[in-house]
């Protein structure tokens, strides 16, 4: 096991989420999926082609990862597939919620996708199905298997919410017993319907995890994990006044892409339509300003602008009105390698 290790934003790889559907069979708690601002079409597989293509003449190393909803609901995952590895994305990721549908599994194969990544929010059966439905817990668990038997590499997202932050640490035998071989820790964020539940006083309150209980519980619970071989990735979400903060948006290559054409740079814009570019007539286009870049720019001594923007209380101030830290950006990692 290698020591926790901050992974620097890479200027020479391309990361591409494509949301090809917001369609999903479940109706998670926490989903961020808001199709007021990301559409709710399923994009036909020629527009999936053709926006990969849009892609594909970028010369960093291109790392695709599906997305919906539910992408295996997609008629043509496995065509898509199939078609980014002809256009050069030299890793493809599926995430799903473990229902596998359209017998994905025997129309892909794993020299295609590197990882069949799963969703899981709990170690137990109750936390789990509380937060993401009745039966997915057993379904989840069912496709891992699945996935592994029919020889792909897998591994398990966790998004971390005071429902389930005490479960961290019991995923430790699950994951080792499933042979998953990378796991994600999450922060919960405000965005979709957490975000809706913030704005309403009708819907129950977001789970949001306070910094004390974050730092307290997430570094020891994925060392903890990492010793079994299981390599862990979680959000660093803080850093001290004197650390360097960088914005994705500015110096990282990642888009996150709606079935309604929108592409945004940052995830924590994506409620918002303040998207930097578009699909029009298949070619990627720039929108008009006020957009996220603008954002991007602004230097702040909290750290992160989105996070100040939307999630303030995550922020505390000293007597005299200066942070006491800074948030660092959303897509800022921690690392722990197995092996
Ligand atoms: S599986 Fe994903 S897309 Fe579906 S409801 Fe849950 S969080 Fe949303
Ligand atoms: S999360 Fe914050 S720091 Fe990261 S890309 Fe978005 S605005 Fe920039």
């Amino acid at each position: 096991m290698t020591p926790t290790k901050t992974v620097a934003f890479s200027k020479n790889s391309t990361n591409l989420f494509f949301h090809i559907l917001t369609k999903c069979n479940l109706k998670c708690r926490h989903c961020y999926i808001n199709p007021a601002q990301h559409g709710k079409n399923t994009l036909p597989l020629s527009t999936i082609t053709a926006w990969l293509e849009a892609f594909s003449h970028n010369s960093n190393s291109k790392n695709l990862i599906f997305l919906g909803g539910e992408p295996t609901l997609h008629p043509d995952l496995a065509t898509a597939v199939k078609q980014a590895c002809r256009l050069g994305f030299g890793s493809i990721t599926i995430d799903t919620n473990g229902y596998l549908f359209g017998d994905i599994l025997s129309r892909v194969t794993p020299e295609e996708v590197g990882y069949f990544s799963f969703s899981l929010d709990g170690a137990t059966r109750e936390t789990n199905d509380q937060i993401r439905g009745d039966g997915s817990y057993d379904t989840c668990l069912a496709g891992i298997r699945r996935a592994a038997a029919a020889g792909f590499i897998t591994s398990l997202i966790y998004t971390v919410s005071s429902a389930n932050i005490h479960e961290l640490v019991m995923m430790a035998p699950l994951l080792d017993h499933l042979g998953i071989d990378r796991f994600f820790i999450q922060v919960i964020g405000l965005r979709g319907k957490s975000a809706l539940a913030e704005s309403t006083t009708d819907l129950p309150k977001p789970p949001q995890v306070s910094r004390s209980q974050w730092l307290d519980t997430i570094p020891g619970a994925a060392k903890m994990i990492a010793e079994r071989g299981i390599t862990v990735t979680y959000p660093k979400v803080y850093l001290g006044v004197e650390e360097k903060f960088e914005c994705a948006g500015n110096v990282a290559d990642n888009y996150f892409v709606f079935p309604n054409g929108r592409v945004y740079r940052c995830p924590l814009c994506e409620d918002f339509p303040i998207h930097s570019l578009c699909f029009q007539d298949n070619q990627i286009q720039p929108t008009a300003k006020l957009n996220e870049l603008d954002f991007f720019q602004l230097d702040i001594p909290e750290g992160c602008v989105m996070n100040k923007m939307i999630q303030p209380h995550n922020i505390s101030y000293d007597r005299d009105g200066r942070p006491q830290y800074k948030i660092a950006c959303c897509l800022l990692k921690e690392e722990i390698r197995a092996g």
